[in-house]
């Protein structure tokens, strides 16, 4: 097959079906129904019984799908053109009696012929998605993992903005926020999900308002109030991976431990200054926050962002890897960071990654650590005395 050739001239050695008579065949049976396009194309839409066979592996596969030569072929894509080549290439494999649709799956559903689509997705969820979907390692299948996903975000603040703003637009089923703080002014240069006329409003408030105008996909639930020992495993047990953008060290370890007990993965990360880090700790896959930190810093040398400085791009920076790690997670893709802190110094525009292991006599997920009873679990010590202690 010449490369020089036009579309018109392959189209000429072929037989080209109008999509009623496809179906006309398809009715009686006895065909082998092939689609030529691509993974993400035949996911969002595709003639019932058909068989992929994506342009490039035709040679290859065709064997495989249809073994007889002489067995009638109707081949299909998006347009016509893919499938006009392919049936060529049949012709030339030799293939009897193979077709190819007209105007492809287009002419097909324009004559309100049957497609079976992806269950659980609206038209307009296919088409606010269709970025997703378009990557052969999302797929529909991920973006439907992602609208089914629970995430909860530890603050809607510095880290917790950013990272609830893109993974609500990326189509994460429900949101969870806790925070018991209200929005202030000295917020705004960097907690983005939050605006001037929200002052003095909760943030969880101010988030879910901005959260339901940007997809109204996303369930957002708020939780007006602190994690503590009391209602850490109520809050956290529902959902599937969880955000920490607490902004104090008794929280994160409370998190942690609660985390470890009911193997949530918990994606971890904070900024001061110009220096952020990050880290995944999935539980008995990798070392948890207190093997990284056994011992929680003493309190001068943990500034909160309210007391110091920071530049506001940080926890975008550092909030969108968050979300970046969250969706990896969901969708079951990539590498996620479990075992690496990953150090980014902003001045320098520096990315330093560092291992992390399990310390097997860390007193949370080490070889040694106590198994935590049903009628023990939300029972932990006063992490506020802890810390301060
Ligand atoms: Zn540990």
């Amino acid at each position: 097959m010449a490369s020089t050739e036009t579309i018109e001239q392959v189209k000429e050695r072929i037989e080209e079906l109008d999509p009623a008579e496809a179906q006309e065949e398809l009715k009686k049976g006895g065909v082998a129904l092939v689609d030529t396009r691509e993974n993400n194309e035949y996911n969002e839409a595709h003639i019932d019984g058909a068989e992929l066979v994506r342009p490039v592996d035709v040679a290859e596969r065709i064997e495989e799908v249809v073994p007889d030569h002489s067995q009638r072929v109707i081949l299909y894509c998006a347009s016509g053109n893919r499938s006009a080549r392919a049936a060529d290439q049949l012709r030339e494999l030799g293939y009897e009696n193979a077709a190819s649709v007209r105007g492809g799956i287009k002419a097909w559903e324009a004559e309100g012929l049957p497609v079976v689509m992806p269950e659980g997705m609206s038209a307009e969820q296919r088409m606010r998605y269709s970025r997703h979907t378009l990557l052969p390692e999302v797929g529909v299948e991920g973006q439907l993992k992602m609208l089914n996903a629970k995430v909860l975000l530890v603050g809607a603040g510095g880290l917790g903005a950013p990272a609830a703003l893109y993974l609500a637009a990326a189509g994460i089923g429900t949101l969870g926020l806790v925070d018991d703080d209200e929005v202030d002014e000295s917020n705004l240069q960097r907690q983005v999900i939050h605006n001037t006329t929200r002052v003095g409003q909760p943030k969880t408030e101010s988030a879910r308002k901005t959260i339901e105008e940007l997809n109204p996909d996303v369930k957002v639930v708020e939780y007006r109030t602190r994690l503590d020992a009391s209602n850490i495993i109520d809050i956290i047990k529902d959902y599937d991976v969880i955000v920490d953008g607490a902004d104090n060290f008794p929280t994160r370890y409370l998190l942690n431990d609660a985390s470890v007990r009911l193997r949530k993965p918990v994606v971890s990360a904070s900024i001061l200054a110009f220096d952020g880090q990050i880290s995944t700790f999935v539980p008995f896959e990798g070392p948890c926050y207190r093997c990284l930190y056994p011992t929680p810093p003493p309190a001068e040398l943990a500034p909160s962002c309210g007391a110091a400085g920071v530049l506001g791009v940080m926890a975008g920076v550092m909030g969108l890897l968050q979300a970046n790690e969250v969706i990896k997670l969901v969708a079951g893709i990539g590498e996620p960071l479990i075992g690496r802190l990953l150090l980014y110094e902003s001045l320098g525009t520096r990315f330093t990654e560092l291992k992390v292991k399990r310390d097997p006599e860390c007193p949370i997920c080490g070889e040694h650590a106590p198994e935590v009873a049903p009628e023990e679990m939300g029972k932990f010590p006063d992490y506020e005395l802890f810390c301060a202690g």
